[in-house]
């Protein structure tokens, strides 16, 4: 049997004139899958019976199902949804001012080990299909009943380590004929998977990427995020700048700062000194306290100073306003709590 859903709008055309029927059925059928997210081949009402026969003999619809919902006061939920063969990955769903976003998993689980992330906790999985990846932005829209305009590659995985599934999935959340999102709307997070970055930038997509980067120095980086041991800073932030050129667009830099670790005033000015004159931006996220880890937040009045010593030094940085607190929020909690309820 055939996973429909993996079919790209050009792909789905060929195999209907394989089927011996019209190809501009493709069209029809992908925006059924891709944009209203159909149950069933029946509800298809434009499609001739027959048709829908033979797509039933040969092909099934990969069925994402949501199973628990944590709705925060400032109205971010956060989805725990199962997959086809059981596992279960998160997705978040928050309202900024500039719209909808959708935080998605691209993995079960994660092999990158940093050490602020539950999502390493447990072990890793598999990497999702494109398919899984796309119907999470489908499956949250429809029941949310209201459009996601931004999608951010941030939820549980590394998005370059599983980079054919990522790239084939911000290429299908693009196609008008079903979600409609353009690359400009999503932001795809990576630890720092650097030959990937070249390939990224070669793929002539314009989404905005993403590097957590937590650290200044190659030894602290190591001690919170074990894939520096493979890449050095030098050689992250040159990928960045050869992104930066075949692109043109700004990176962003992710920075959590946690108290005592990486948040002291020479930290800035070592950070603003790596990245000043680089098209970028600084977010800076006071670090998640998740119960399995001993990190805290930073004080208030050193997270406002981190912030104005770089915005000095002309690197524009802002503070991540945290939503969801009331619920958990971190990427990897809800998952571990399933895993902890479930006979493993
Ligand atoms: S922060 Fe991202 S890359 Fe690092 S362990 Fe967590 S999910 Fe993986």
């Amino acid at each position: 049997m055939i996973n429909i859903n993996e079919f790209t709008e050009q792909e789905l055309s060929e195999y209907i004139e394989s089927l011996g029927e019209k190809k501009f059925h493709a069209k029809q059928i992908y925006k059924w899958l891709h944009r209203v997210n159909v149950e069933s081949f029946d509800e298809m009402t434009d499609i001739s019976k027959s048709l829908r026969e033979k797509l039933k003999i040969n092909c099934y619809i990969d069925k994402l199902e949501i199973i628990e919902v944590q709705k925060s006061i400032d109205g971010t939920h956060k989805f725990l949804i199962k997959l086809h063969d059981n596992n279960a990955i998160e997705t978040v769903f928050m309202k900024y001012h500039h719209g909808n976003t959708l935080c998605v998993s691209s993995q079960v689980g994660c092999k990158m080990g940093c050490s602020f992330c539950a999502s390493t906790k447990d072990r890793f999985v598999r990497s999702l299909l494109a398919s899984e990846i796309e119907g999470q932005v489908i499956i949250v829209q429809k029941y949310m009943n209201e459009k996601i305009s931004n999608i951010v590659y941030m939820g549980i995985g590394e998005p370059l380590d599983n980079y054919d599934n990522v790239v084939k999935s911000i290429k299908q959340i693009n196609n008008p004929n079903g979600l409609g999102i353009g690359a400009r709307h999503i932001s795809l997070s990576t630890s720092g998977i650097v030959p990937n970055i070249y390939k990224l930038a070669d793929e002539n997509i314009q989404a905005t990427l993403s590097i957590s980067l937590h650290a200044v120095t190659d030894e602290k980086r190591k001690e919170i995020m074990p894939i520096a041991k493979k890449y050095s800073i030098k050689e992250l932030l040159d990928s960045c700048r050869y992104y930066i050129m075949k692109t043109g667009r700004r990176i962003s830099f992710e920075y959590a700062l946690i108290n005592g670790i990486n948040d002291t005033k020479e930290d800035a000015i070592a950070l603003g000194k790596l990245l000043r004159g680089m098209i970028s931006h600084v977010n800076l996220i006071p670090v998640n306290e998740i119960k399995e880890r001993n990190y805290k937040k930073s004080l208030e009045s050193n997270i406002e100073s981190f912030m104005n010593t770089l915005n000095s030094m002309g690197v524009v940085t802002t503070v991540r306003r945290e939503l969801g607190k009331d619920i958990d929020a971190a990427c990897g909690q809800l998952r571990q709590k399933y895993l902890d309820k479930i006979d493993r």
